[in-house]
């Protein structure tokens, strides 16, 4: 398709930048590797209660050095990315604190951490931590003047999202992060900064940890499990910190001494060593799409020359049938379950049915192409994902074409 052959050639030099950074971070990675001397040894698992696991704790020094960390807590029996998460919220916070959020509401699943949604399952509410939340201005920049207004004495963690999510608001970037911590300790220097690190791995050369925040934390079936990692999660940052989620996934006291790894170690090394490469494909990837469809006169976000604080494309249909259509394709160009047809179903917690494609070989892995749209106005696909290049090309190529047979529905322009 020519239209495609050319979205690329306009795109080569964005592919550049990214290689660039890819370059970056694949360094990164490797001297993390060798400086932590890492060897066969370490791929070797340990049973019962774990202890002296090498591989364990050479996998924790191997992400600290990689993330800027004075520690790191990488585990298989961390669920998942809002597990990480919580683990750092409920480790950190004491009763009376008050937890600030300085973009928005936090990702769907952590209402019911924080207690903004739900009852009675044990939340940061319940134990006694309030909660406060600035938006995001109109422009998706951090409001600083609100910012400075909701902070109070109380106010011991405050936590930024880095990327997009599934909402139409930008990505910050790691610069963006760096001013939020110098005004946030400015007014009290005390206070944890907290980031939800999900889908921003390895998409710039810094990362939070380098601009002076204290704590993040991230799904190993995202960006740094490079598509290898069958599970798990991470937490990294400050060595307190760190020792206090730590405590909160095993026991005060145990902490991160004990954990059998299981012989999972190989895995998570091999995933985060692949990891930047697999990052840029599915960068790559999610460029491409946004230049394709914007020839094809759909609205895209980010726009094709924009630059990338995540992995997320947003893409908008302007009506359900031709989104549905599209995330049906997504599914059908998969390599895993391309014969099933994905559905919307009324998830819970959330306010629409939501269609989600993911053939993927790890289950619900978004590293992997997937596509994810709540089925509501103006009908915006997610997109994201992709271990190669050429199978998102393919893969979204087919996907517009499949909706574009669909047709002009009720009064779309
Ligand atoms: C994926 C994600 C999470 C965590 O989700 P899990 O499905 O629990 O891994 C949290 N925040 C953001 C922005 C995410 O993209």
């Amino acid at each position: 398709m020519q239209i495609a052959q050319n979205a690329e050639r306009e795109m080569e030099n964005e592919f550049k930048k990214i290689n660039l950074i890819k370059e970056h971070n694949q360094l990164k990675v490797l001297y993390a590797m060798k400086k932590n001397k890492l060897s066969d040894t370490h791929f070797a698992g340990t049973t019962g209660y774990g202890y002296d696991d090498v591989g364990r704790d050479v996998l924790d020094s191997v992400f600290a050095d990689v993330f800027g960390a004075e520690d790191a807590l990488v585990r298989h029996n961390i669920v998942s990315g809002t597990h990480a998460l919580a683990l750092c919220l409920f480790g950190v916070l004491r009763p009376g604190d008050e937890l600030l959020s300085i973009t928005g509401k936090p990702y769907d699943t952590l209402e019911e951490v924080i207690g903004i949604r739900g009852s009675g399952g044990g939340s940061l509410k319940e134990l006694g931590v309030s909660y406060r939340q600035v938006d995001l201005a109109f422009d998706g920049s951090l409001d600083f003047a609100s910012i400075e207004k909701a902070i109070n004495k109380n106010t011991r963690l405050v936590y930024i999202q880095r990327s997009r999510g599934y909402t139409q608001r930008p990505a910050l970037f790691v610069k963006d992060i760096k001013e939020a911590v110098e005004y946030v300790k400015k007014i009290k220097n005390d206070i944890i900064i907290l980031v939800d690190n999900c889908y921003g791995e390895f998409v710039e050369e810094e990362e939070p940890l380098d601009v002076g925040v204290d704590l993040i934390a991230g799904s190993l079936i995202k960006n740094p499990g490079g598509g290898i990692a069958p599970c798990g999660g991470y937490v990294a940052g400050k060595s307190t910190y760190v020792k206090m989620a730590a405590y909160r996934l095993t026991t005060p006291g145990l902490g991160k001494k004990v954990g059998a790894s299981l012989g999972m170690n190989r895995n998570f090394f091999q995933g985060l060593f692949l990891a930047p490469h697999v990052v840029a494909e599915s960068l790559k990837g999610v460029v491409f799409s946004s230049a394709f469809m914007t020839k094809m006169g759909l609205n895209t976000f980010p726009k094709p020359f924009e630059k990338r604080g995540d992995i997320i494309q947003a893409i908008q249909f302007g009506s359900s049938d031709k989104l549905i259509a599209f995330c049906q394709e997504i599914q059908k160009n998969s390599p895993v379950d391309a014969f099933a047809l994905p559905v919307p179903w009324d998830m819970p917690g959330y306010d629409a049915s939501i269609i989600m494609a993911a053939g993927t070989f790890v289950q619900g892995a978004s590293i992997e192409l997937s596509a994810d749209a709540p089925i509501k106005p103006p009908y915006i696909a997610y997109l994201q994902g992709g271990l190669v290049y050429e199978h998102v090309k393919l893969a979204v190529i087919k996907a517009f074409e499949a909706q574009k047979k669909i047709g002009r529905i009720y009064g779309e322009a």
